[in-house]
């Protein structure tokens, strides 16, 4: 029996990716580390699968499998690789903004191509000068006739260096009603992109910086209308980014305890093996508890939004609890591997780096702590995840 709410075809699907991910993307990873390159070979094979557009309307060719398919796909691909999770959140989460404010057109010309792979969008708001302070961004767009003319620079954009179309958030005015959306294809004059920094962790991925220089685009290629900027933001991180980002940690997590319960049985120490060590079982067990519990709520905070219940603070809060879990956790796998978690040779240490990336996107601990006093306090505005007509 699946575990709750998970169905018979849930855990088809995550039987797939997992075999998928060892076959295709475990054999890769070293190779990752070893030249911090952005990996574009395996990102474009996992596209291939589909699973882009899980959540992406069966009429469009995508899977309509719901966001509970969703984070099965990225929990498992980033149990292996957390890069390789990040590269397929980045994606679906770039899909976002056209599902749900894309106009006829803008749907049927791009979907598709997001759903078979050979189109992976991305979401570019962050601003060199601001982060989780979205209304703090200075890019613009300017009307010129039947086209926007786009300056500026977005950074820590995910996929920066293989998306086909960025999902760029711009002032067109001053204020929270000021900012507007639109697709930016990669070949148009005028944007150019940084070269790829490799970071503390997530080798393969890439989170990179466009710059927009008097970059002429079609008013057709505007999401939604003029204004409707800050609403695209948030609600794609609300209902993408939050649950996407609660994948990745979830995937991290598992293979942290994973790692961890392996090493503890492999290592012998006063005639036994470290698992044997009353320590060490509290520890274990701590970990695998938080593990349980991040798993619940990420799953739980999903299955609503797939229920068409509105759970804004459900998914705030799986990122919260999961990303802080996996932190804790990661410390203490470090503990019990004391002086072995060092070497680099050994996964644990890639895991820990890989964590602390799943902590500023989608928002920072503190905003999601913010958002969840709001709720506390009675304060929320109408939820995201409410059923729209
Ligand atoms: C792996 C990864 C992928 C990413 N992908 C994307 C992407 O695809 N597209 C994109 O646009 N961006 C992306 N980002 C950027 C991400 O959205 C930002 O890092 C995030 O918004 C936080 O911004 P910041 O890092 O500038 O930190 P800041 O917002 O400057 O925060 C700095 C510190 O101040 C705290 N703080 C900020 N505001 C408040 C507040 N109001 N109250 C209390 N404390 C506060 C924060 O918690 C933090 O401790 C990505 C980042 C990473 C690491």
């Amino acid at each position: 029996m699946p575990m709750w709410p998970l169905t018979e075809d849930h855990e088809r699907l995550r039987l797939l990716v997992r075999e998928f991910a060892k076959a295709e993307v475990a054999p890769r990873v070293a190779e990752m580390e070893a030249t911090q390159a952005v990996e574009r070979e395996v990102s474009a094979l996992i596209a291939k699968q589909g699973w882009i557009g899980a959540t992406i309307d069966t009429q469009y060719g995508g899977m309509g499998a719901g966001h509970l398919a969703k984070t099965l796909i990225i929990e498992e691909l980033s149990c292996v690789s957390p890069a390789m999770g990040a590269v397929i959140q980045a994606s679906q989460l770039g899909a976002a903004k056209i599902i749900r404010y894309g106009n006829n057109w803008q749907r049927r010309e791009w979907l598709p191509r997001i759903a078979d792979g050979s189109c992976l969008p991305t979401i570019a708001v962050t601003e060199p000068g601001s982060g989780g302070h979205v209304l703090g961004m200075q890019a613009t767009a300017k009307r010129e006739g039947s086209e926007y003319v786009l300056n500026g620079r977005k950074c820590y954009v995910g996929n920066a260096h293989i998306g086909d179309v960025h999902g760029v958030v711009v002032r067109t005015g001053s204020g929270s009603k000021g900012l507007s959306a639109f697709l930016v294809e990669e070949d148009r004059d005028g944007l150019s992109l940084l070269p790829h920094e490799p970071a503390m962790g997530l080798r393969g991925f890439s989170c990179g910086e466009l710059v927009l220089e008097e970059c002429r685009i079609p008013a057709s290629n505007r999401i939604g209308r003029e204004g409707d900027g800050l609403a695209i933001a948030y609600s794609s991180s609300v209902l993408y980014g939050r649950p996407n980002l609660t994948a990745v940690s979830l995937g991290i997590h598992q293979a942290l305890v994973d790692e961890t319960v392996r090493f503890a049985q492999d290592r012998q120490r006063y005639g036994g093996p470290l698992s044997d060590l009353p320590t060490i079982r509290g520890k274990l067990g701590q970990m695998q508890s938080r593990l349980m519990n991040a798993r619940m709520l990420a799953y739980h905070a999903v299955h609503l939004l797939d229920q068409g219940t509105a759970c804004d603070a459900d998914l705030i809060n799986a990122k919260y609890i999961g990303v802080e879990t996996a932190l804790d956790s990661a410390r203490t796998a470090m503990e019990i591997h004391a002086a072995a978690g060092l070497q680099t040779n050994r996964p644990i240490e890639r895991l820990v780096r890989d964590a602390f990336h799943t902590y500023a996107p989608a928002g920072t601990g503190d905003i999601q702590l913010l958002r969840l006093a709001e709720t506390a306090l009675g304060k929320t505005h109408s939820d995201w995840s409410a059923p729209t007509n």
